[in-house]
């Protein structure tokens, strides 16, 4: 299968509530273009140098997305053009980026990392952390982010029920968080999924898929 049949068959069967990110980490930018040219426009990096490589060489109506682990030194690289940061995972990293929001004059929009799987090494929140994040006064004196959402990353696993319950987990946490109002928080979106569970996590009701090897087939390593 072609990268544009890929995309092709995502954007025929993907509901209108989810969207399609195309991860494009390690992948070159003639491939990114393929992706782009099949009418893709949304991207996902998780590196940022990298990020910003393909943000100057590739076309500006792309939407980008950070989807791997931030250093708070590398946000001002990326703050004045990132769509959307998904891996959000600690208050500090948001203090940074409210910080270079204000400095480009943006509203930074991010998701919150939630630690929803097994395994031990994956970067997030938990959920007692990010109640505590969300009610303490600093996070009501953050400007120039907003959080949409939330992301979450499950097992990896072949055990399905396993998959199904940690995203049903990170969906039940999002609709709690939905009733706490603060000015910069809109609960809209929730990023699970990606080329091995994504149609469980749609089901799960995930609003942003994030999709690298089903779409490119296997990474290039750096
Ligand atoms: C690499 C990556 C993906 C995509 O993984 P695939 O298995 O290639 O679909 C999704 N989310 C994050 C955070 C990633 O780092």
């Amino acid at each position: 299968m072609s990268i544009k049949n890929n995309i092709e068959k995502f954007t025929q069967t993907l509901p209108e509530t989810c969207r399609l990110i195309a991860v494009s980490k390690t992948q070159p930018v003639d491939k990114i273009r393929e992706a782009y040219d099949a009418g893709q426009r949304l991207f996902g990096e998780n590196k940022v140098q990298e990020l910003m490589a393909k943000y100057e060489a590739l076309p500006h109506d792309i939407e980008w997305h950070m989807i791997g682990h931030l250093q708070s030194n590398k946000v001002k690289y990326i703050a004045p053009f990132i769509h959307l940061i998904h891996s959000v995972d600690s208050a500090k990293l948001l203090a940074e980026i409210d910080k270079q929001g204000k400095k480009f004059n943006r509203t930074i929009n991010c998701l919150l990392q939630i630690h929803i799987a097994a395994e031990e090494t994956k970067f997030g929140f938990s959920e007692p952390e990010v109640m505590q994040m969300m009610e303490s006064a600093q996070f009501k004196t953050f400007q120039n982010v907003r959080i949409l959402g939330l992301m979450g990353m499950a097992t990896l696993t072949n055990d399905t029920t396993q998959i199904r319950n940690e995203f049903r987990h990170l969906k039940a946490l999002f609709d709690t968080l939905k009733t706490i109002r603060l000015e910069n928080v809109t609960m809209a979106e929730l990023s699970m999924g990606m080329s091995s569970d994504y149609a469980l996590a749609v089901e799960e009701g995930s609003t942003y898929i994030r999709v690298g090897t089903a779409i490119f087939g296997e990474r290039h390593q750096h």
